[in-house]
């Protein structure tokens, strides 16, 4: 269940040892919460090609089942039987403990860019830090390995004497069915934000490049790994794009030169 890097993951696993797999989406297209159209039927084509059948616009309401789980029913009052069931339907944070204690909080426990909360010598890192990125100058929570790791550090640091801000430009990539995922910086999207769209679903090869005040945020890439790095440098150097949109729409144009 679950429309998402772990449900991706999942049905891999299951069908690489020859489980039958059923995916229950409740969007109309796989990751659509993060991901446009055209990602979304890319990973799509590949899932069905993996052998998953997807269910789509469909919410779990209950399993079914004693000591095991015998099905799931669906709001729509339809039941898949099942015999094993995953859910990667996302995290809701915990933050009652921490609002009782005065420490300020809206999607995760705010911070600044040293990872410092409204509380004296109280830092904040990993999943539950929404935090001032100094790179992207706004406000971010992220949810990966390298950015708590890098976090903790940062804070460290800070809780030692040695005070510096978080610079990271995060990214994440995962693998399944011969298609590989990965996300760099911001990939949220906004009114105000651009996407340049560079290849297609017909080359199963895409990458939709988010463009903010002239300059890249952030991009998720399908099957476009070779952009990862110039990308994550573009947006570190926090390069000014503008009039350059049409070169980086073209798939075979190389990023690294708008480095220069
Ligand atoms: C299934 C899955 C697969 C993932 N795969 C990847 C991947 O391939 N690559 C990647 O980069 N990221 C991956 N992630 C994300 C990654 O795991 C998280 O970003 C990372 O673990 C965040 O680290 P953290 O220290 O902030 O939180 P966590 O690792 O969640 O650690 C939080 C710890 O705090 C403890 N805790 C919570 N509340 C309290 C409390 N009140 N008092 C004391 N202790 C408390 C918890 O028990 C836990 O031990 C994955 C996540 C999931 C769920």
């Amino acid at each position: 269940v679950g429309g998402g890097f772990v449900s991706f993951e999942m049905c891999e696993m299951l069908r690489l040892a020859n489980i039958d797999v059923t995916l229950i989406l409740r969007e109309n297209i796989f990751w659509h919460v993060l991901l446009d159209d055209t990602s979304g039927r890319i990973i799509e084509d590949a899932l069905i090609r993996g052998g998953v059948t997807i269910v789509r616009e469909a919410e779990v309401q209950e399993f079914t089942g004693g000591d095991t789980v015998t099905g799931a029913v669906l709001k729509n009052g339809d039941t898949l039987e099942c015999d094993m069931a995953i859910v990667g339907i996302g995290i809701v944070m915990n933050l009652d403990w921490v609002k009782k204690a005065r420490v300020a909080v809206r999607r995760g426990i705010c911070a600044n860019e040293y990872l410092e909360t409204n509380a004296a010598d109280v830092w904040v890192a990993g999943d539950i830090a929404e935090y001032k990125d100094v790179i992207l100058g706004e406000n971010l929570q992220l949810g990966n390995w390298v950015n708590a790791q890098m976090q903790g550090r940062c804070a460290g640091k800070g809780m030692t004497g040695k005070r510096e801000p978080f610079r990271l430009v995060s990214f994440y990539t995962t693998q399944g069915f011969g298609t590989t995922i990965a996300f760099v910086g911001d990939v949220c999207m906004a009114p105000d934000r651009v996407i340049l769209a560079r290849g297609s679903r017909e080359r199963a090869a895409y990458a939709r490049i988010i463009v903010w005040n002239g300059r890249i945020i952030g991009a998720s890439l399908i099957n476009r790994t070779q952009d990862l790095a110039p990308l994550s440098r573009l947006i570190e150097k926090g390069v000014v794009v503008a009039g350059d949109e049409e070169k980086i729409k073209d798939p075979a144009f190389n990023l690294a030169s708008l480095l220069n």
